[in-house]
């Protein structure tokens, strides 16, 4: 496989797949430039080593053409200010602009396409008409470059035009992953594959059936599994525990108590939170109760975990050498209910600091840990939620294939 280390980009042109999928404020601007800034160690290789740059993304969800809220003119500002270069930019990624542009562009230069999503050969994958039309839209973009580089690993789960399809116009030597997808798939290699021990995952977040694959995964790798948020109940439930108002997957409840038993038979420590922060309604200003966790009530639901388990969590975090974690303890959006996610990204960061490897990942965590200023104090923060899950379950992303093969 090409490595983009040691591939020199002098004179050539090479069209690189970007995350710039990024949140834009009320007047279109930028408001989080965490997936440009992490875009840039590529970008900044390929022109240092005197090659051009030919950038293309999607951003949002376009339902059919060009929409102005989705436009990826509205990223060139803090593109150019991060790169400090101008950005050119073609206002169709398979248009005139776009042919011309990219067939003039000269060493050193940057050109932006805009959103591949306009479209819907870029995403609409599923009949073999639809397929057909991707391998066209693909090959069209192929023709602009000498060289394909995938950065975006938040896609890297997708068969997309821009993701996948487009490797195959490339010779094997002629297409890589950027430098921000090696250090993804480097971190969660590390974590699934050569962890140091004791190893423990905290898993979090609103529902079981989102995360079974994922759980029955790790069962085979960790030594510890923490399951916390209101994917809890279903859990406590399933033991025969009293659960209120909270959350809970009915349907569940058999996939739960098999899950428990197989960590058993494995030797995982299954650790559930011991006790909870009762609010009777889902509101910042409910009024709040502690309880056990198997202490539910009628007309009450759980939206945080209690002091007890966060002290029990955090004995078990300090004492780890590897860490993977997702999704939060609770509620973590309104304060009042945030305390235990806090806690437990603050004992990670903390243990961190001690000497263990930390990944966390999944849109919840990150946001959790950017909102409490712990982003720089664990080892890495995945910038794709779904590709990692399906990562972690042990799925082939063909994002990843399409360049490994
Ligand atoms: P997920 O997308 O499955 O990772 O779920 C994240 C969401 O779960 C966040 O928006 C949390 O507010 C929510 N959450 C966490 N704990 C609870 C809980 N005990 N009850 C209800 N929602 C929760």
């Amino acid at each position: 496989m090409q490595m983009i280390d040691n591939y020199n980009f002098a004179g050539k042109k090479a069209i690189i797949r970007v995350d710039f999928n990024v949140p834009l404020g009320a007047q279109y601007e930028v408001s989080d430039d965490t997936r440009i800034r992490g875009a840039l160690p590529t970008i900044k290789k390929v022109l240092a080593d005197g090659g051009s740059v030919i950038l293309m993304s999607h951003l949002g969800r376009p339902k059919s053409g060009p929409e102005e809220k989705f436009s990826l003119r509205h990223v060139i500002p803090t593109l150019s200010n991060l790169l400090g270069t101008d950005i050119q930019f073609a206002d169709d990624c398979m248009g005139k602009q776009a042919l011309e542009k990219s067939a003039a562009l000269k060493p050193g230069e940057v050109l932006l396409l805009e959103n591949l999503r306009f479209y819907s050969a870029e995403d609409k994958v599923k009949t073999d008409e639809e397929k057909a039309a991707t391998k066209v839209f693909a090959q069209k973009l192929s023709t602009y470059a000498d060289v394909y580089v995938n950065d975006a690993f938040g896609t890297a789960h997708r068969a997309h035009g821009s993701t996948a399809v487009i490797a195959d116009f490339f010779a094997q030597d002629s297409k890589m992953f950027g430098f921000l997808i090696n250090k993804e798939i480097e971190a969660m290699d590390k974590v699934l594959h050569h962890s140091d021990k004791p190893m423990t995952a905290i898993m979090g977040g609103a529902k079981v059936s989102d995360k079974i694959q994922v759980i029955e995964n790790l069962l085979d790798r960790v030594d510890n599994l923490i399951i916390g948020g209101g994917m809890t109940y279903t859990f406590i439930k399933a033991r025969g525990g009293e659960i209120g108002n909270s959350l809970c997957e009915e349907d569940k409840l058999d996939v739960a108590t098999e899950l428990v038993k197989k960590a058993e038979a494995k030797g995982v420590n299954l650790i559930l939170p011991v006790d909870q922060v009762l609010a009777d309604k889902f509101d910042n200003e409910a009024n709040t109760e502690l309880a056990g966790i198997d202490q539910g009530k009628e007309g009450f639901m759980g939206l945080d975990i209690g002091a007890l388990s966060i002290e029990a969590l955090t004995e078990v975090i300090m004492n780890s050498k590897t860490i993977l974690w997702n999704g939060p303890m609770g509620v973590f959006e309104m304060p009042n209910f945030q305390k235990g996610t806090v806690s437990i990204a603050k004992a990670i960061a903390e243990s961190t600091a001690q000497g263990c490897f930390s990944l966390v990942g999944g849109g919840d965590s990150v946001a959790a840990v950017n909102k409490f200023g712990l982003a720089d104090k664990v080892s890495y923060v995945s910038t794709g939620g779904g590709a990692m899950l399906e990562y972690i379950e042990g799925k082939v992303l063909p994002g990843i294939k399409a360049i490994r093969g």
